[in-house]
Protein backbone atom coordinates (compact mmCIF):
# COMPACT_ATOMS: atom_id res chain seq x y z
CA UNK A 1 0.00 0.00 0.00
CA UNK A 2 1.67 3.15 -1.19
CA UNK A 3 1.82 5.38 1.71
CA UNK A 4 0.49 9.43 2.45
CA UNK A 5 3.34 12.36 1.80
CA UNK A 6 4.11 14.41 4.67
CA UNK A 7 5.21 17.24 2.34
CA UNK A 8 2.52 19.49 0.97
CA UNK A 9 0.80 19.48 4.36
CA UNK A 10 0.00 22.43 6.33
CA UNK A 11 1.19 22.66 9.91
CA UNK A 12 -2.59 22.25 11.02
CA UNK A 13 -2.20 18.54 9.06
CA UNK A 14 0.83 17.98 10.80
CA UNK A 15 -0.83 18.70 13.75
CA UNK A 16 -3.26 16.01 13.12
CA UNK A 17 -1.14 13.74 11.62
CA UNK A 18 0.99 13.78 14.73
CA UNK A 19 -2.53 13.79 17.08
CA UNK A 20 -3.47 10.22 15.51
CA UNK A 21 -0.36 8.39 16.17
CA UNK A 22 -0.66 10.08 20.10
CA UNK A 23 3.13 11.95 19.55
CA UNK A 24 3.83 15.07 21.44
CA UNK A 25 2.16 17.79 19.74
CA UNK A 26 5.63 19.89 19.20
CA UNK A 27 6.44 17.01 16.91
CA UNK A 28 4.37 18.82 13.93
CA UNK A 29 6.31 21.71 14.19
CA UNK A 30 9.78 19.78 13.85
CA UNK A 31 8.56 18.25 11.38
CA UNK A 32 7.36 21.28 8.85
CA UNK A 33 11.20 23.00 10.08
CA UNK A 34 12.58 19.53 8.47
CA UNK A 35 10.09 19.47 5.00
CA UNK A 36 10.32 23.46 4.42
CA UNK A 37 13.58 25.09 5.90
CA UNK A 38 15.80 21.50 5.88
CA UNK A 39 14.40 19.76 2.88
CA UNK A 40 15.25 16.20 3.88
CA UNK A 41 13.99 13.62 1.35
CA UNK A 42 13.12 10.90 4.05
CA UNK A 43 11.39 10.42 7.71
CA UNK A 44 14.50 8.98 8.84
CA UNK A 45 16.96 12.42 8.21
CA UNK A 46 14.35 14.01 10.55
CA UNK A 47 16.95 13.19 13.17
CA UNK A 48 15.60 14.98 16.39
CA UNK A 49 12.78 13.36 16.03
CA UNK A 50 12.44 10.41 18.56
CA UNK A 51 13.28 6.55 17.16
CA UNK A 52 9.70 5.94 17.87
CA UNK A 53 8.36 8.70 16.26
CA UNK A 54 10.05 8.17 13.43
CA UNK A 55 9.11 4.22 13.31
CA UNK A 56 5.54 5.26 13.73
CA UNK A 57 5.50 8.29 11.02
CA UNK A 58 7.64 5.75 8.60
CA UNK A 59 4.58 2.62 8.78
CA UNK A 60 1.88 5.47 7.45
CA UNK A 61 4.14 8.13 5.84
CA UNK A 62 6.87 9.39 3.57
CA UNK A 63 8.33 12.87 2.78
CA UNK A 64 6.98 12.09 -0.88
CA UNK A 65 9.54 14.01 -3.16
CA UNK A 66 9.51 13.07 -6.59
CA UNK A 67 12.34 14.01 -9.03
CA UNK A 68 12.12 15.33 -12.48
CA UNK A 69 11.71 12.78 -14.82
CA UNK A 70 13.40 15.12 -17.29
CA UNK A 71 14.38 18.50 -18.52
CA UNK A 72 14.90 20.04 -22.03
CA UNK A 73 17.14 23.46 -21.74
CA UNK A 74 16.64 26.22 -24.21
CA UNK A 75 19.45 28.47 -26.18
CA UNK A 76 17.87 31.27 -23.93
CA UNK A 77 18.78 29.49 -20.29
CA UNK A 78 14.64 28.84 -20.09
CA UNK A 79 14.80 25.07 -18.66
CA UNK A 80 11.67 22.72 -18.93
CA UNK A 81 11.35 20.02 -16.33
CA UNK A 82 9.03 17.55 -16.92
CA UNK A 83 7.44 15.71 -13.68
CA UNK A 84 5.22 12.82 -13.05
CA UNK A 85 1.98 12.83 -10.84
CA UNK A 86 0.65 10.43 -8.77
CA UNK A 87 -1.80 8.74 -11.64
CA UNK A 88 1.62 8.42 -14.01
CA UNK A 89 0.26 11.68 -16.01
CA UNK A 90 2.80 15.09 -16.81
CA UNK A 91 3.13 18.14 -15.91
CA UNK A 92 5.34 20.76 -16.54
CA UNK A 93 7.45 23.48 -14.78
CA UNK A 94 9.58 26.23 -16.27
CA UNK A 95 12.73 27.60 -14.69
CA UNK A 96 13.17 31.13 -16.18
CA UNK A 97 16.56 32.68 -15.25
CA UNK A 98 17.07 36.22 -15.50
CA UNK A 99 19.89 39.17 -14.75
CA UNK A 100 18.12 40.14 -11.51
CA UNK A 101 15.32 37.29 -10.83
CA UNK A 102 14.98 33.62 -11.27
CA UNK A 103 11.66 32.44 -11.71
CA UNK A 104 10.11 28.90 -12.19
CA UNK A 105 6.33 28.87 -13.50
CA UNK A 106 4.14 25.97 -12.06
CA UNK A 107 1.52 23.88 -13.31
CA UNK A 108 -1.96 23.33 -10.89
CA UNK A 109 -3.81 20.64 -12.68
CA UNK A 110 -3.16 17.88 -15.55
CA UNK A 111 -4.58 19.23 -18.40
CA UNK A 112 -7.61 21.84 -18.20
CA UNK A 113 -10.83 21.90 -18.55
CA UNK A 114 -11.09 25.62 -19.75
CA UNK A 115 -10.56 25.38 -23.58
CA UNK A 116 -8.36 28.21 -24.58
CA UNK A 117 -8.31 28.10 -28.06
CA UNK A 118 -4.75 28.96 -28.25
CA UNK A 119 -3.42 26.44 -25.40
CA UNK A 120 -1.98 23.05 -26.02
CA UNK A 121 -3.12 22.04 -22.36
CA UNK A 122 -6.43 22.35 -23.03
CA UNK A 123 -5.86 20.02 -25.95
CA UNK A 124 -5.74 17.23 -23.20
CA UNK A 125 -8.85 18.20 -21.79
CA UNK A 126 -8.87 18.01 -17.88
CA UNK A 127 -7.38 14.94 -16.06
CA UNK A 128 -6.77 15.85 -12.45
CA UNK A 129 -6.02 18.33 -9.88
CA UNK A 130 -3.14 18.21 -8.47
CA UNK A 131 -2.43 18.11 -4.75
CA UNK A 132 -0.70 20.56 -2.91
CA UNK A 133 2.15 17.57 -2.50
CA UNK A 134 2.61 17.89 -6.05
CA UNK A 135 2.22 21.41 -6.55
CA UNK A 136 4.97 22.17 -4.05
CA UNK A 137 7.29 19.43 -5.69
CA UNK A 138 7.56 21.34 -8.67
CA UNK A 139 9.77 23.65 -6.43
CA UNK A 140 10.97 21.15 -4.15
CA UNK A 141 12.24 19.06 -6.34
CA UNK A 142 13.53 21.43 -8.77
CA UNK A 143 17.38 21.35 -8.71
CA UNK A 144 17.77 24.98 -9.09
CA UNK A 145 15.58 25.67 -5.90
CA UNK A 146 17.45 27.66 -3.83
CA UNK A 147 18.14 30.15 -6.51
CA UNK A 148 14.26 31.30 -7.06
CA UNK A 149 13.53 34.25 -6.26
CA UNK A 150 9.72 34.20 -7.53
CA UNK A 151 6.79 31.74 -8.30
CA UNK A 152 3.96 32.25 -10.47
CA UNK A 153 1.39 29.89 -11.16
CA UNK A 154 1.24 29.92 -14.60
CA UNK A 155 1.90 26.56 -16.07
CA UNK A 156 -0.95 23.28 -16.83
CA UNK A 157 -4.66 24.10 -15.58
CA UNK A 158 -6.34 27.09 -13.87
CA UNK A 159 -5.19 27.83 -10.50
CA UNK A 160 -8.74 28.54 -9.43
CA UNK A 161 -10.69 26.04 -10.70
CA UNK A 162 -8.44 24.16 -7.80
CA UNK A 163 -8.27 26.82 -5.39
CA UNK A 164 -8.46 24.66 -2.40
CA UNK A 165 -4.73 22.90 -3.23
CA UNK A 166 -3.73 26.24 -4.36
CA UNK A 167 -4.73 28.40 -1.52
CA UNK A 168 -2.77 25.52 0.97
CA UNK A 169 0.11 25.71 -1.04
CA UNK A 170 0.77 29.11 -0.58
CA UNK A 171 0.15 29.14 2.62
CA UNK A 172 2.82 26.61 2.67
CA UNK A 173 4.85 28.92 0.56
CA UNK A 174 4.50 31.79 3.00
CA UNK A 175 3.77 30.91 6.44
CA UNK A 176 6.88 31.36 9.00
CA UNK A 177 6.83 27.39 9.49
CA UNK A 178 6.81 27.21 6.00
CA UNK A 179 9.09 28.19 3.29
CA UNK A 180 8.46 32.24 4.93
CA UNK A 181 8.37 34.02 1.60
CA UNK A 182 6.55 36.94 1.12
CA UNK A 183 3.63 36.69 -1.16
CA UNK A 184 4.50 39.54 -2.71
CA UNK A 185 7.66 36.86 -4.64
CA UNK A 186 4.43 35.13 -6.25
CA UNK A 187 1.88 35.61 -8.87
CA UNK A 188 -1.27 33.34 -9.55
CA UNK A 189 -2.75 33.72 -13.05
CA UNK A 190 -6.65 33.29 -13.72
CA UNK A 191 -8.53 33.68 -16.76
CA UNK A 192 -11.28 35.15 -14.59
CA UNK A 193 -12.82 32.11 -12.89
CA UNK A 194 -14.87 35.34 -10.38
CA UNK A 195 -16.17 33.04 -6.93
CA UNK A 196 -12.70 31.03 -6.61
CA UNK A 197 -10.92 34.47 -7.56
CA UNK A 198 -12.59 35.92 -4.72
CA UNK A 199 -11.91 33.64 -2.14
CA UNK A 200 -7.90 33.79 -3.53
CA UNK A 201 -8.30 37.70 -3.19
CA UNK A 202 -9.70 37.32 0.71
CA UNK A 203 -7.45 34.20 1.86
CA UNK A 204 -3.76 35.15 0.21
CA UNK A 205 -2.02 38.05 -0.36
CA UNK A 206 -0.17 36.88 -3.56
CA UNK A 207 -0.44 38.87 -6.59
CA UNK A 208 -2.98 38.60 -9.39
CA UNK A 209 -3.09 38.34 -13.07
CA UNK A 210 -5.47 38.10 -15.18
CA UNK A 211 -5.88 36.59 -18.77
CA UNK A 212 -7.80 39.18 -20.77
CA UNK A 213 -6.42 39.05 -24.41
CA UNK A 214 -9.91 40.99 -26.29
CA UNK A 215 -11.83 43.48 -24.48
CA UNK A 216 -14.73 42.35 -26.96
CA UNK A 217 -17.20 39.92 -25.41
CA UNK A 218 -17.96 38.24 -28.91
CA UNK A 219 -13.99 37.82 -30.07
CA UNK A 220 -13.19 36.93 -26.07
CA UNK A 221 -15.57 33.86 -26.14
CA UNK A 222 -14.04 32.92 -29.44
CA UNK A 223 -10.79 32.53 -27.90
CA UNK A 224 -11.41 31.48 -24.16
CA UNK A 225 -14.88 29.93 -23.21
CA UNK A 226 -15.45 30.87 -19.59
CA UNK A 227 -16.53 34.46 -21.20
CA UNK A 228 -19.67 32.86 -21.58
CA UNK A 229 -19.64 32.29 -17.61
CA UNK A 230 -17.88 35.10 -16.31
CA UNK A 231 -17.37 38.05 -18.65
CA UNK A 232 -14.27 40.35 -18.53
CA UNK A 233 -16.61 43.04 -17.22
CA UNK A 234 -17.82 41.24 -14.57
CA UNK A 235 -14.48 39.92 -13.93
CA UNK A 236 -13.29 43.77 -13.54
CA UNK A 237 -16.51 44.86 -11.88
CA UNK A 238 -15.64 41.63 -9.12
CA UNK A 239 -12.29 43.27 -8.51
CA UNK A 240 -13.58 46.75 -8.17
CA UNK A 241 -14.65 45.74 -4.87
CA UNK A 242 -11.39 45.61 -3.16
CA UNK A 243 -8.14 47.60 -2.11
CA UNK A 244 -5.48 46.03 -3.18
CA UNK A 245 -3.38 48.28 -1.17
CA UNK A 246 0.17 49.96 -2.79
CA UNK A 247 2.36 46.40 -2.51
CA UNK A 248 -0.30 44.24 -4.03
CA UNK A 249 0.23 44.13 -7.72
CA UNK A 250 -3.12 42.75 -9.75
CA UNK A 251 -1.57 42.40 -13.79
CA UNK A 252 -3.79 41.72 -16.82
CA UNK A 253 -2.01 39.43 -19.32
CA UNK A 254 -2.68 40.03 -22.89
CA UNK A 255 -1.29 37.56 -25.67
CA UNK A 256 -1.02 39.60 -29.12
CA UNK A 257 -2.46 37.51 -32.14
CA UNK A 258 -1.94 39.34 -35.43
CA UNK A 259 -5.18 40.83 -37.14
CA UNK A 260 -7.42 39.03 -34.47
CA UNK A 261 -6.92 41.27 -31.15
CA UNK A 262 -4.39 43.68 -31.83
CA UNK A 263 -5.79 46.70 -34.04
CA UNK A 264 -5.92 50.07 -32.63
CA UNK A 265 -9.66 49.33 -31.90
CA UNK A 266 -8.87 46.99 -29.30
CA UNK A 267 -6.41 49.23 -27.53
CA UNK A 268 -9.30 51.55 -27.27
CA UNK A 269 -11.37 48.86 -25.91
CA UNK A 270 -9.06 48.23 -23.20
CA UNK A 271 -8.56 51.44 -22.11
CA UNK A 272 -12.53 51.64 -21.39
CA UNK A 273 -12.42 48.47 -19.98
CA UNK A 274 -9.49 49.57 -17.90
CA UNK A 275 -11.03 52.40 -16.54
CA UNK A 276 -9.90 53.24 -12.94
CA UNK A 277 -8.41 50.09 -11.70
CA UNK A 278 -4.95 50.41 -10.50
CA UNK A 279 -3.28 47.58 -12.60
CA UNK A 280 -0.42 47.02 -15.13
CA UNK A 281 -0.83 45.00 -18.56
CA UNK A 282 1.71 42.36 -19.58
CA UNK A 283 1.40 42.00 -23.47
CA UNK A 284 2.56 38.84 -24.64
CA UNK A 285 3.89 37.28 -28.05
CA UNK A 286 2.49 34.44 -28.81
CA UNK A 287 4.67 31.44 -29.21
CA UNK A 288 2.59 29.05 -32.49
CA UNK A 289 1.54 25.80 -31.21
CA UNK A 290 1.00 22.86 -34.25
CA UNK A 291 -2.61 22.89 -35.83
CA UNK A 292 -3.56 26.28 -35.19
CA UNK A 293 -4.40 29.42 -37.22
CA UNK A 294 -3.18 31.71 -34.89
CA UNK A 295 0.19 34.04 -35.12
CA UNK A 296 1.81 36.26 -33.15
CA UNK A 297 1.72 40.20 -33.55
CA UNK A 298 5.04 41.61 -34.76
CA UNK A 299 6.35 43.52 -32.29
CA UNK A 300 5.86 46.88 -34.20
CA UNK A 301 2.26 46.35 -33.74
CA UNK A 302 3.32 45.33 -29.90
CA UNK A 303 4.90 48.79 -29.35
CA UNK A 304 1.96 50.40 -30.81
CA UNK A 305 -0.07 48.97 -28.15
CA UNK A 306 2.16 49.73 -25.33
CA UNK A 307 3.12 53.04 -26.23
CA UNK A 308 -1.02 54.12 -26.37
CA UNK A 309 -1.54 52.19 -23.00
CA UNK A 310 1.51 54.02 -21.64
CA UNK A 311 0.34 57.24 -22.75
CA UNK A 312 -3.04 56.81 -20.30
CA UNK A 313 -1.08 56.05 -17.60
CA UNK A 314 -1.24 51.81 -17.69
CA UNK A 315 2.14 50.48 -17.06
CA UNK A 316 2.44 48.21 -19.63
CA UNK A 317 5.60 45.87 -20.54
CA UNK A 318 6.05 43.74 -23.74
CA UNK A 319 7.03 40.07 -22.32
CA UNK A 320 9.66 38.41 -24.17
CA UNK A 321 9.02 34.69 -25.49
CA UNK A 322 11.21 32.67 -23.68
CA UNK A 323 11.86 29.35 -24.10
CA UNK A 324 10.14 28.53 -27.99
CA UNK A 325 12.85 26.04 -29.25
CA UNK A 326 11.92 23.68 -26.18
CA UNK A 327 8.17 24.28 -26.43
CA UNK A 328 8.00 26.54 -23.10
CA UNK A 329 4.43 27.53 -23.96
CA UNK A 330 2.01 25.77 -21.38
CA UNK A 331 0.99 22.27 -21.68
CA UNK A 332 3.44 21.49 -24.86
CA UNK A 333 6.24 19.28 -23.98
CA UNK A 334 3.59 17.49 -21.90
CA UNK A 335 1.17 16.88 -24.52
CA UNK A 336 4.31 15.80 -26.40
CA UNK A 337 4.71 13.47 -23.60
CA UNK A 338 1.43 12.09 -23.67
CA UNK A 339 0.84 11.52 -27.37
CA UNK A 340 4.49 9.88 -27.63
CA UNK A 341 3.07 7.36 -24.39
CA UNK A 342 -0.32 6.67 -26.63
CA UNK A 343 1.43 5.82 -29.17
CA UNK A 344 3.61 3.70 -27.50
CA UNK A 345 0.73 2.15 -25.89
CA UNK A 346 -0.91 1.29 -29.11
CA UNK A 347 1.63 -1.11 -30.24
S1 LIG B 1 -4.85 29.02 -21.06
FE1 LIG B 1 -4.88 28.33 -18.93
S2 LIG B 1 -7.09 28.26 -18.46
FE2 LIG B 1 -6.95 28.33 -20.70
S3 LIG B 1 -6.99 26.16 -21.32
FE3 LIG B 1 -4.82 26.78 -21.10
S4 LIG B 1 -4.26 26.17 -19.02
FE4 LIG B 1 -6.51 26.22 -19.14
Amino acid sequence: MSKEALYGKTLSELKTCVKDLGLPAFTSKQIADWLYKKHVTTIDDMTNLSKKARTELNDKYEVGLMPPQSFQESVDGTKKYLYQTSNNQFIEAAYLPEDNRNTLCISSQVGCKMGCLFCMTARQGFQKNLTSNEILNQIASLPERDTLTNVVYMGMGEPMDNIENVLKSLEIITAEWGYAWSPRRINVSTIGVVPAMRRFIEESEAHLAISLHSPFNDERKQLMPIENVYTAEKVIEALRDYDFGRQRRISFEYIMFKGVNDSPQHVKGLLQLLNGIKCRVNLIHFHPIPNSPLEGSDYKTMEFFRDKLSQKGITTTIRKSRGEDIYAACGLLSTKKLIKENNEKDY
